[in-house]
Parts: structure tokens; C-alpha cells; sequence
């Protein structure tokens, strides 16, 4: 077989960042195995994740990386970032702080990326209403003046989480293609 008879592939590398405990593992876990735990302390062990995405009749894999609970200590290295074509950038609804520091996620993530990255802006634990501390408003303000996809979700509930990983998905499929 000739090398233009074969089936075109793509691997993409997507990065999960933001403040500690605002749901990234649980979100990865929630998108790639349908699973969430409660108690989850420290990322353990697994650098990333691979998931399939049908987009046009093809298959498109998604790599998905979560930080080992580097972010604790502001330790995310330069590797993690690399050759990432895609990003969820995460806060918590429930505590301001989290979103105050998406700002300098951001400039983290634009600082080591060489080439476009999808960006989308997460609000996670909108299951969590009546302890709300970022309106729905805010999220959308801020993703809008940054250039940003923004989706609130739950991986506790399922609340849009699959939708949150396609999208980005989809707009890196639609920047390389
Ligand atoms: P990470 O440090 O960003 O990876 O956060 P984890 O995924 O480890 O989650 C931190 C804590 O928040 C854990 O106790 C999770 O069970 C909890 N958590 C994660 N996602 C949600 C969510 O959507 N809703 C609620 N209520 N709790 C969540
Ligand atoms: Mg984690």
C-alpha cells in the first residue's frame, strides 16, 4: 500500500490547568471512563488519557493530559504545555479565588505555546448553585474578552462535559484541517 492510501489519523494533545481542586481529574475521568470519585486527593500517576471522537466520519484521538498535582505547588512544567493543540482552562463556581487566577493560567499557557491553541474557559461544579460565588455572566464576560470557548460544567452531575472536551476537539480538528 502506498503511503497516500492510508487512513488519515489525528492525535491531538489537549492540557487540563487551573487552581488545585477545582475538578480537573474528575473531569478527565468524567469524559474518558464515566467515572468520578468523591474523595479524590493527589492526581495519581497517569500522565494522560486517550479518547476517541468521531468528527466527519473520521476518528480523531484526544490526548489528554492532567497534571500530577503540580499546579499545587505552581510546578507545571514546560513539558506538560508542549505540543498542546488544546486547553480547558478550569475554575470552581463556588470560590472566587479559582477564577481570579485564570488570568495567569493563561498567561502560563500563552507563554509556552508555539502555535494555535483551542482554548476552552470551564466553570466546574455548577451542580453546586446555592454555594455559587461566579455568575454565569462573569465566565461568559471574561472568556469573551480573552477569546475564549466557555461552557459551565458539573463532574459531579455530567453536566455538559463530553460537550466541553468536543468542542475543543472539534476547533482543533478545524485549525488543522
Ligand atoms: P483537581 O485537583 O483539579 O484535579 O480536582 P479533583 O478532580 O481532584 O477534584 C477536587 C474535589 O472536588 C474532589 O473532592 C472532587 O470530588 C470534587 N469535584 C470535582 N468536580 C466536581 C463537581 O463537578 N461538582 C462537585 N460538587 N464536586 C466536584
Ligand atoms: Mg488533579
Amino acid at each position: 500500500m502506498s503511503d497516500d492510501e492510508t487512513v488519515e489519523e489525528y492525535l491531538f494533545k489537549i492540557v487540563i490547568i487551573g487552581d488545585s481542586a477545582v475538578g480537573k481529574s474528575n473531569l478527565l475521568s468524567r469524559f474518558a471512563r464515566n467515572e468520578f470519585n468523591a474523595h479524590s486527593k493527589a492526581t495519581i500517576g497517569v500522565e494522560f488519557q486517550t479518547q476517541s471522537v468521531e468528527i466527519d466520519g473520521k476518528e480523531v484521538k484526544a490526548q489528554i493530559w492532567d497534571t500530577a498535582g503540580q499546579e499545587r505547588f505552581r510546578a507545571v512544567t514546560s513539558a506538560y504545555y508542549r505540543g498542546a493543540f488544546g486547553a480547558l482552562l478550569v475554575y470552581d463556581i463556588s470560590r472566587r479565588a479559582t477564577f481570579d487566577n485564570v488570568a495567569r493560567w493563561l498567561d502560563e499557557l500563552n507563554s509556552h505555546s508555539d502555535t494555535t491553541v483551542a482554548k476552552m474557559l470551564v466553570g466546574n461544579k455548577c451542580d453546586l448553585e446555592n454555594t455559587r460565588e461566579v455568575s454565569l455572566d462573569e465566565g461568559k464576560s471574561l472568556a469573551e474578552s480573552e477569546g475564549l470557548f466557555f461552557i459551565e460544567t458539573s463532574a459531579l452531575d455530567s453536566t455538559n462535559v463530553g460537550t466541553a472536551f468536543e468542542i475543543v476537539i472539534r476547533e482543533i480538528y478545524n485549525n488543522v484541517s
